[in-house]
């Protein structure tokens, strides 16, 4: 099966913090994929911005290298390579200052639509959008791209709001959140909405209980002062998790378009409960006991030898309305754990009567959805065990695995930072936050780590390559549940 790749319209697209680790590592390289496919037109500009004195051949050569180290498995071709990288220019604007603006706008084109990546710290934005604004560089039709962290709580959050709703209308905002470009997480819609199966089985009279995993190997890294003044849920649960929650939770919106889904998910967080003290676990991970030198515990690793920041957090939440009443949530997220792996598992409840006595085994349908690695989506479906001996039942997956299904072409590995950076040209919003999405979800955020900071909860420990600590697989047996396994 052979994807088709309809190019997007003409863009400049101005990347402040051009020279920054995302757009090295991500932004770059993703478009330069979409250039390969022939996505994105020979004639669309790039301008990297950022305060850095550097010429434009400098700028080349260093997203050169970045696009050789970070472009992916497969080879990059030096004649693809040498053309995309004549689509960059670089101008040095500092966006506290007034030197370079006059440059860009030299630089930009008119009748192309223009887009402006905010790469940069977010104490940046209201002054990038204001000299946008006051240099005459965008007009109605033009886009800008901000990254997360979107606030660190409700009222930082809202004053982010209010300072990009000084120049530019909501739906010219594009609210990134990497893990809504994962090409399985618009198949969990697809699965959802195009079927008939699940849907009508979509509810807590069917679904025993719904949980959410996001789990590192890696610690907190070189990120450690950033981490440990925002934590895990500051900086996995209130933007990635909550936005998978509201897609699996959701109510089917009346058509894919970007108000209409946004809407629905959005009714989804304001139904969240607040969650109760007991039915939080928070956790900071232990030195690597094989490489203690290199991986110190979190501790040591943020330099801060009282941190009370969470690296690991497990919890059961409920949404008050009328699907969902009585099944629970589980959400878990951390560092260090025992492998890399992002699962939603959608566990069903038993079959009301097993005819075939309880000798013969039960199993409770689940299905899980992986956004990494090995994005797919597996049914667990319940048969007779095969051969003589009587009725045994056993589970077996039904394995969506798109490499598999799809053979190598339809599986075309897009990242998500390719797919929503040409959203953003295409103008489509269906994938990016809205401005009360992220307030709501902050709103609920916000007095769950008010109680535990009131209470002085401290973190508890967990060995590194774990689950977590203990207490998050009391929080499930204390229900009679378990926590998926995690496997890489
Ligand atoms: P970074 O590596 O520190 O890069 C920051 C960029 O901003 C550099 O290009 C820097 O260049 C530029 N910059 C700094 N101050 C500036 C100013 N006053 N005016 C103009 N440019 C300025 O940061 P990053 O990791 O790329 O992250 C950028 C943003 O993305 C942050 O908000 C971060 O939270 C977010 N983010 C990053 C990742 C990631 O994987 N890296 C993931 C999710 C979100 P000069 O110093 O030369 O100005």
């Amino acid at each position: 099966m052979v994807s088709r790749v309809i190019p997007v319209a003409s863009f400049d697209l101005v990347i402040f913090g051009g020279t920054g680790d995302l757009a090295r590592r991500k932004i770059l390289p993703g478009l330069f994929r979409r250039y390969c496919a022939g996505q994105m037109p020979p004639e669309a500009r790039i301008i990297g911005a950022a305060r850095a004195d550097i010429d434009v051949t400098t700028y080349r050569d260093m997203i050169g290298e970045a696009i050789a180290e970070f472009g992916g498995s497969t080879s990059v071709d030096p004649e693809d390579l040498n053309a995309f990288l004549q689509t960059l220019s670089y101008v040095a604007i500092d966006a506290r200052g007034e030197t370079g603006w006059r440059e860009l706008a030299k630089q930009m084109r008119r009748k192309v639509v223009r887009a402006f990546y905010f790469s940069v710290a977010p104490g940046l934005f209201g002054d990038l959008a204001e000299r946008l604004n006051n240099h005459g560089l965008t007009d109605d039709d033009s886009r800008i791209v901000v990254e997360k962290p979107f606030g660190r709580d409700l009222e930082s959050a809202h004053q982010l709001n209010q300072d990009l709703a000084a120049f530019f209308d909501e739906g010219q905002i594009y609210r990134i959140d990497h893990y809504l470009g994962k090409e399985t997480v618009q198949n969990l819609m697809a699965v959802r909405f195009g079927n008939m199966l699940f849907e009508p089985l979509w509810n807590s009279q069917f679904v025993d209980h719904i949980q959410i995993t996001v789990a590192e190997t890696v610690g907190v890294g070189g990120r450690g002062e950033y981490y440990d003044k925002s934590g895990a849920m500051r900086d996995m649960v209130q933007n990635h998790l909550m936005q998978l929650l509201c897609l699996i939770a959701m109510e089917p919106p009346a058509r894919f378009d970007p108000d209409a889904v946004r809407d629905e998910k959005l009714k989804v967080i304001r139904a969240l409960e607040p969650v109760e003290p007991h039915h939080i676990v928070r956790g900071q991970y232990e030195a690597d006991q094989d490489n203690p030198e290199e991986h110190p515990d979190y501790r040591t690793a943020v330099e801060n030898p009282k941190s009370r920041t969470e690296s690991f957090i497990a919890m059961k939440t409920h949404i008050a309305n009328w699907r969902w009443a009585g099944t629970p949530f589980y959400l878990r997220t951390g560092k260090r754990m025992v492998a890399r792996s992002s699962e939603i598992s959608i566990v069903f409840k038993d079959t009301p009567h097993s005819i075939f006595g309880e000798e013969a085994g039960r199993h409770r349908n689940v299905l899980s959805i992986r956004l990494q690695p090995n994005e797919g989506i597996k049914l667990g479906v319940t048969i007779k065990e095969p051969g003589p001996g009587g009725m045994r039942l056993i589970d077996v997956p039904l394995d969506m695995t798109f490499a598999d299904a799809l053979g190598p072409d339809g599986a075309e590995n897009v990242d998500a930072y390719e797919r929503l950076i040409m959203d953003v040209i295409r103008g489509n919003q269906t994938l990016f936050m809205r401005g009360d999405e992220v307030e709501a979800a902050w709103a609920w955020t916000d007095p769950i780590i008010e109680g535990w900071t009131n209470r002085g909860d401290v973190p508890k420990p967990y060995a590194s390559h774990s689950a977590g600590p203990d207490a998050s697989a009391q929080l499930m047996r204390r229900d009679d549940r378990d926590w998926r396994e995690v496997t890489p």
